[in-house]
C-alpha cells in the first residue's frame, strides 16, 4: 500500500486500526519501513535491516559492499549490483543496490519480498495448513521435446518425466500426495499446467526443468526461479517492462514463494554442488496463474557435456529428487513454525577473508 508511506506512519496505523481491527496493523507493521525515494524507486537504508533484525553491519571502502551478519546470517550487497548473496547462496533483487549517503539502499519491494522471507520466514501471512498435496510439473512434453544434447542421447522432456516420477516416490513416501500435470509424453499447454494443479488443490507446485544454452557450452549450474514480485523486473530484464505491474494471482505468495525457492535451491547446493547460478525471478506463465506457493527449477544445462551426462544418469537423477525432496520437507518446516531458519545452510565462502573494513 503505497499511501502508507506518503503520510505518517502513525496516523495511517490509527486509520487502519480503527478500520480493520489489530491483525491487519501488525501485518501492515511488519512490512513498513523507513523508505527514501532514489531514482523513481522506494529504498531501505540497510542498516534499518539490520537494526530490525540484530545484524550487525560492517562497510568495505574496496568493493563498495556492506555485509549483514551474526552468528546464523550472512547477507552480502554490493553497490549498483542486482546481486546479493545469503549465506553464501546467490539471489538477484529487482531493482540495483543503490549508494546514498554514506550508506547502500535495497529497493523496498525486495526487502519485503525478498529479504524478510529470507531472515524470518515463519513471519508471512500464515499458511492455512502444512503443505500435504503437492504438483510436480514436467517441463515440455509430446512434439516439445525441450532442450537435448543429441551426443550424449538426452532430451528434457525425457528426463524431466523421469525426474518427476522419482520425486512423486519420495514424496509419497513421506507422506505427501502427489499430482502430475502430465501421466505421459503429451504436449500440456503451459497456461493448462497451473489450472491443473489448481484443480487437484495443490499446496505447492513445482516445475521441473533442464537449460540449454549452445552457444556457450562451458556454461553450467543450477538456477531456481519464482515469480517476479509486481512492481519489479525479473532477472533477465535490464529495464523496467511495461507488464512489471500487472497483478496476477501467484503475486498472493511473494514472502512463500521465496521460502520455498530458498528452501530448495540451498538442498540442491549442498547436494549436487553445482555451479550456482543463483535464485532468479522471472513471469513464466505456470508461475502466474497458481494458487499455492511455486518454484521453477532449471535442474543443469543440457548444452553443456560434462552435465549432460551426468543428468542422463538414473542414479544423478535420483540424487536430484533426493534434494528437491528434502527442500520440500525444509518449507514444510517453516510452516509448522518449527524452522524459523532453513536448515540447509551454506556459508561456502566463509573461509574467503573478508575486504579490509
Ligand atoms: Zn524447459
Amino acid at each position: 500500500m503505497a499511501w502508507l508511506h506518503r503520510c505518517s506512519l502513525g496516523t495511517a496505523v490509527a486509520v487502519v486500526w480503527a478500520l480493520v481491527g489489530a491483525s491487519t496493523v501488525m501485518a501492515q507493521n511488519s512490512n513498513s519501513w523507513p523508505v527514501v525515494r532514489l531514482v523513481g524507486v522506494e529504498y531501505v537504508d540497510v542498516r534499518a535491516i539490520a537494526n530490525r533484525y540484530n545484524l550487525s553491519a560492517s562497510w568495505s571502502a574496496q568493493s563498495a559492499a556492506v555485509r549483514l551478519s551474526d552468528a546464523r546470517t550472512r547477507l552480502i550487497f554490493k553497490a549498483n549490483s542486482r546481486e546479493f548473496q545469503t549465506d553464501g547462496v546467490r539471489a538477484f533483487l529487482g531493482e540495483p543496490v543503490v549508494r546514498h549517503r554514506n550508506s547502500l539502499y535495497v529497493s523496498r519491494i525486495d526487502v519485503v519480498t525478498w529479504i524478510m522471507p529470507l531472515l524470518q520466514p515463519g513471519a508471512g501471512v500464515p499458511r492455512s495448513s502444512r503443505p500435504e498435496v503437492i504438483a510436480i510439473d514436467a517441463g515440455h512434453g509430446g512434439p516439445d521435446a525441450g532442450a537435448a544434447n543429441r551426443r550424449v542421447g538426452v532430451n528434457e522432456k525425457t528426463v524431466v518425466f523421469d525426474l518427476a516420477k522419482r520425486l512423486k516416490l519420495k514424496l509419497e513416501g513421506r507422506g505427501y500426495r502427489v499430482v502430475l500435470t502430465r501421466e505421459r509424453d503429451i504436449k500440456i499447454p503451459l497456461q493448462r499446467r497451473p489450472e491443473l494443479a489448481n484443480r487437484a488443490s495443490a499446496d505447492l507446485f513445482v516445475s521441473l526443468h533442464f537449460n540449454s544454452l549452445p552457444s556457450a557450452p562451458a556454461v553450467r549450474g543450477i538456477e531456481t526461479y519464482t515469480l517476479t514480485p509486481q512492481g519489479l523486473r525479473s532477472t533477465a530484464d535490464a529495464i523496467r517492462e511495461p507488464d512489471d505491474r500487472v497483478v496476477v494471482p501467484g503475486h498472493r505468495f511473494n514472502h512463500w514463494n521465496t521460502v520455498l525457492s530458498a528452501a530448495i535451491h540451498r538442498r540442491l547446493l549442498a547436494s549436487l554442488h553445482p555451479i550456482d547460478r543463483g535464485m532468479r525471478r522471472a513471469r513464466f506463465v505456470v508461475l502466474e496463474r497458481i494458487n499455492c506457493p511455486a518454484v521453477l527449477v532449471e535442474l543443469g544445462f543440457l548444452s553443456n557435456a560434462a552435465e549432460a551426462r551426468k543428468i542422463a544418469t538414473p542414479a544423478y537423477r535420483t540424487q536430484l529428487a533426493q534434494a528437491l525432496a528434502d527442500g520440500i520437507d525444509d518449507y514444510r518446516s517453516s510452516i509448522s513454525g518449527r524452522g524459523n531458519r532453513l536448515r540447509a545452510k551454506l556459508m561456502t565462502d566463509e573461509t574467503t577473508p573478508w575486504p579490509t573494513l
